[in-house]
């Protein structure tokens, strides 16, 4: 076995990891973490400390760590068959069976499920979709795709150019054309502090279709939008947000995709977030809980209004020239099923419900009343820490006192992991749904005492 140092030093030579200051890393001047294990909410690291993960992860590890039910799902998988492809009709009962676990638990009207490994290539192809879809409606200007400033739906050129946050789009030469940006539906940073939630969501409404009136309204051909914001601030939809929007998208013919890679499978209490908040979306994207991240996988969910025109497209063109050699792979398949299973029988949507609202009331009353903490906000097991310089006039602390990074240092050192979210000092908590109340206190009290040391 290597020993500490030696998987350090590969680590720094040989490793590019993601969303890493690589410069600072290869040169040793930002720490690495070697993780070993993992067990419910904890993992474990090499050094054998044992972290609170208030996180889940990338909040993915919706049943918690160390799960023998899904793992030894894989196995048997991998042992009887690890691979086969899905196209020309090729299926695994893994991949069938998930397939219809999904179309039970989805919302209304929705049809079949596209297979891909990760939110960002499900959302590529959700935008091949659109086009395609609009193309056998013989309108094939109708092509651009709005998106809202803070959302996230990924890495890929465009669903980098869909995400709204600039960390992911300065340098390089995002977004690309046929991508809008319209307002987030951020309610504590709204334009006007006397407006209320209701007219906020209007304002935002009336962006919107201000925006699809410049472009053109048989130029745009979908709106994408997680249902709660998540990596732009973990931010819960204004009152009456989604029926202003959805009222606006029926207006001109524009297709609704709910990208659900966060809130799909229980986070926010609910099964889908589109349900949770009254959507009618005709596409989702599902990912992170639909396996809980013990193997990759992720989908669209397409509606039967998409798939009918779909279908129309195959018969007029031959067969659908979109897939990936991993499409419905069978050990993702396999641990789906499982995933889902332990979800329903661990009855996690429940729990994420019930401890979240206790979570969002421990923290609303460790922290509500804070001079610099803006907001304590939440849905389901999705809450976030807003912190600010002064809470009376609403300013925000300068980036570069990092303020909100401090926070979450100071949370690792008492043993939670949370995480700063990229734009403003923002401390977000997605925790796995089996989280208990016990250790929910544990972050509440993290997270007071992080604050208190750094402000
Ligand atoms: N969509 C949403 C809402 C996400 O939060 C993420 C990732 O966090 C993605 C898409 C991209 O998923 P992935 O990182 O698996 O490509």
């Amino acid at each position: 076995m290597l020993t500490n140092d030696q998987l350090t030093a590969w680590d720094r030579e040989y490793f590019m990891h993601p969303s890493t200051h690589l410069g600072q890393f290869a040169r040793g001047e930002a720490a690495n973490r070697i993780i070993t294990g993992g067990s419910g909410v904890f993992i474990e690291d090499r050094d054998g400390t044992s972290l609170l993960d208030a996180f889940a992860g990338l909040y993915c590890v919706n049943v918690g760590y160390g799960r023998s039910e899904v793992a030894d799902a894989i196995a048997e998988q991998a042992k009887t068959l690890a691979y086969y492809h899905a196209y020309v009709g090729h299926g695994t009962e893994a991949s069938i069976t998930l397939s219809q676990m999904i179309l039970e638990r989805a919302p209304e009207g929705m049809s079949k499920v596209y297979y891909g490994l990760s939110g960002s290539d499900a959302n590529e192809t959700n935008v091949k979709l659109v086009w395609y879809y609009n193309n056998v409606l013989g309108r094939p200007q109708k092509k651009k795709i709005i998106s809202r400033w803070r959302g996230y739906h990924g890495s890929g050129l465009m669903t980098g150019s869909l995400t709204g946050l600039a960390a992911f789009q300065a340098q390089f030469d995002l977004p690309l054309p046929y991508v809008k940006h319209t307002e987030a539906p951020y309610y504590f940073r709204r334009p006007e502090a006397g407006m209320s939630e209701a007219e906020f969501s209007k304002w935002c409404a009336g962006k919107l279709e201000e925006l699809i009136l410049a472009e053109g309204p048989d130029t745009v051909a979908a709106f994408i939008g997680e249902p709660a914001l998540g990596t732009g601030g973990l931010v819960p939809p204004p009152e009456g947000y989604w029926e202003a929007i959805q009222e606006v998208l029926a207006k001109y013919d524009i297709l609704l995709i709910a990208d659900e890679v966060v809130t799909g499978f229980g986070r926010l209490g609910s099964m889908f977030g589109s349900t949770h908040y009254g959507l009618k979306p005709d596409i989702i994207t599902i990912a992170k809980g639909l396996t809980s991240a013990y193997a990759p996988l992720s989908g669209s969910i397409v509606s039967d209004k998409v798939f009918e025109v779909l279908m129309q497209g195959t018969d007029t063109h031959g067969s659908f020239g979109h897939g990936w050699t991993y499409s419905a792979h069978p050990i993702g398949a396999a641990a789906g099923v499982a995933n889902l299973k332990l979800i329903d029988e661990l009855a996690l949507v429940d729990n994420a419900a019930s401890v979240g609202s206790y979570l969002k009331q421990g923290l609303t009353a460790a922290l509500g009343k804070h001079p610099n903490v803006g907001e304590v906000r939440g849905e389901g097991l999705m809450c976030a820490v807003e912190l600010v310089e002064d809470r009376g006039n609403t300013t925000f602390f300068d980036a570069d006192k990092k303020v909100g990074a401090n926070v979450v240092a100071s949370m690792l050192k008492q043993g939670v992991i949370a995480r700063a979210m990229p734009q403003g000092d923002i401390i977000g908590i997605a925790p796995p749904l089996c989280l208990t109340k016990s250790e929910a206190d544990t972050i509440i009290e993290a997270v007071r005492t992080g604050v208190e040391e750094v402000i």
